[in-house]
């Protein structure tokens, strides 16, 4: 068959342009039954303390184990999931399954009283006015106090502008839940909302830290950025962060918590222990480090 595209040219239809569809709505079929059949799960990676190295929260990151592909990424099936509706499941699993190890994790680890499970959520259920009983429930099924979660929002989420009161946000704050907004530095990025919106948190972008080894150079940079957010009374996470370098200089610039690679990648649950929490509490990014000698 042939059809025109866009420009108005006929082109011959391309099999492989139909293998993509195929391929993708067998994915869309597989992903609707992926949560009943225990497909995904959650990596878990450390948010660190950058001036005493305590493990003060991690971000609960999901996968989908399947059966033929492997381990397969979000950036692979969250797109995939808005597009078939599967995406308040799919947020509910993840709140329900991140709040019942955070209660395992109590049982058995000697979590910092700040810990906080932080959960991405994304614009359309930001949007659901169901989102705020769907947390409350989950919150008091997994008997966790609102204070324990921080949900994640991305910019894109919140562009929408001034209809806010139609988010859960009121009512997600009312309840003690702890708002970030995620990914600042990045597409839609508005130092204004920094100030507008109704978070505590901002994660910023690693965009903005630099290639590693660029540390010195982007020292009054992030110096700026860390000004601004705490000129709007909200606190910091880096996210992003790989190198020793880059660790020691958010340190000496007050940034209170890092994101990265050099702490630790997203691992499965049992990494979280007792093993990782006395290596980050040795600090090692703080031990002579020559930016800090300066
Ligand atoms: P995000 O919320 O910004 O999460 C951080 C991403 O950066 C993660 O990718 C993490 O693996 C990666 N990362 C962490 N440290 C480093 C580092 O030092 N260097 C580099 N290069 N990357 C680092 P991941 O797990 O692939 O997740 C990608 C995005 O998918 C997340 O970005 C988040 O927006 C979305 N996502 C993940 N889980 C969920 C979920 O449960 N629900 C929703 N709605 N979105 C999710
Ligand atoms: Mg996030
Ligand atoms: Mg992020
Ligand atoms: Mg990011």
């Amino acid at each position: 068959s042939a059809k025109r595209d866009p420009s108005g040219s006929v082109v011959v239809f391309n099999p492989v342009m139909l293998s993509v569809r195929q391929m993708h709505s067998a994915l869309a079929a597989e992903l609707r039954q992926a949560i009943e059949r225990n497909q995904l799960l959650l990596h878990h990676q450390p948010i660190v303390e950058l001036a005493t190295g305590a493990l003060i929260g991690v971000e609960a990151l999901v996968r989908w184990q399947h059966p033929l592909r492997g381990l397969l990424m979000p950036d692979e099936f969250i797109e995939l999931a808005e597009e078939i509706g599967a995406m308040t499941d799919l947020t509910a699993w993840v709140l329900r399954t991140a709040l019942a190890q955070v209660h395992q994790w109590r049982e058995t680890l000697e979590l910092d009283p700040r810990f906080t499970m932080r959960v991405n959520i994304s614009a359309t259920q930001l949007q659901r006015p169901e989102l705020l009983d769907d947390v409350r429930h989950i919150l008091a099924t997994e008997d966790i106090s609102a204070s324990a979660l921080v949900l994640e929002l991305t910019e894109s989420a919140l562009v929408a502008g001034n209809e806010w009161d139609a988010y859960s946000f009121t009512g997600l704050r009312q309840l003690g839940v702890g708002l970030a907004v995620d990914d600042f530095g990045t597409g839609y990025s508005s130092i204004s909302y920094l100030r507008t919106l109704p978070v505590d948190a901002v994660k910023l972008d690693r965009s903005l830290i630099g290639s590693p080894g660029d540390s010195a150079a982007q020292r009054p940079f992030i110096a700026a950025i860390l000004q601004l957010v705490s000129a709007c009374k909200l606190t910091a996470t880096f996210e992003g962060v790989e190198t020793r370098e880059q660790a020691a200089l958010l340190t000496d610039l007050g940034c209170e918590s890092a994101q990265g690679y050099y702490f630790s990648r997203p691992v499965p649950a049992e990494q979280i222990n007792a093993d990782l929490l006395a290596q980050l509490g040795g600090t090692p990014w703080l031990v002579s480090d020559p930016v800090l000698s300066r």
